[in-house]
């Protein structure tokens, strides 16, 4: 099983894969992330279509420029959490290209996306605890010696929100606690 079925708002697209939902996240908001150097996160469910499993993201919110917090937040029948890691910076160094502790230990689902600045989207199964690579051409870094394409994040743009991102992730002491998940 994949999670339940929900509600899923009107406009948004389908995917028959989850890795799929996570590669359309990945080239509008590791761009984003990169540009703005905030990390994006988003849930993927599924929902059934005359008679057919299909996934969707919902409308990813914004973190901060190491943490993603709110995708901490339980929300039932979660089949996958996708976040981004922002851009380059020194002291997190190749870090930032990889799953943190906290990402493993906190984010929901059966499958955790993360996009990276140098260009990679990897996956974590949690059923094998194996992470493996989906892609390394989702737009990339240009200040990240590490970089792994010439994606340019230049020129993106999509909807973004602040709408799932109460006062009180900001104000948290929890925060100090984490770097870059
Ligand atoms: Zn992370």
């Amino acid at each position: 099983m994949l999670g339940e079925t929900r509600n899923r708002p009107l406009s948004c697209t389908l995917f028959n894969t989850v890795t799929e939902a996570a590669l359309d996240f990945s080239m509008i908001y590791n761009a984003m992330s990169i540009n703005e150097n905030v990390e994006f996160g988003a849930r993927v469910f599924s929902t059934v279509v005359n008679g057919v499993t299909q996934f969707y993201y919902t409308t990813p919110f914004r973190g901060t420029h190491n943490s993603i917090l709110p995708l901490a937040i339980p929300v039932r029948g979660t089949v996958a959490s996708l976040h981004t890691h922002g851009a380059f910076m020194e002291r997190y160094g190749a870090g930032s290209n990889n799953f943190s502790q906290e990402d493993l230990r906190w984010l929901h689902g059966d499958y955790l996306y993360v996009a990276t600045p140098i260009g990679s989207l990897l996956r974590y199964t949690r059923s094998t605890g194996i992470i493996d690579t989906v892609s390394t051409l989702i737009p990339s870094d240009p200040n990240d010696p590490r970089r792994l394409n010439q994606v340019s994040p230049d020129g993106i743009s999509g909807p973004t929100t602040n709408a799932i991102r109460p006062s009180w992730v900001i104000l948290s002491p929890w925060i100090a606690y984490f770097t870059r998940w």
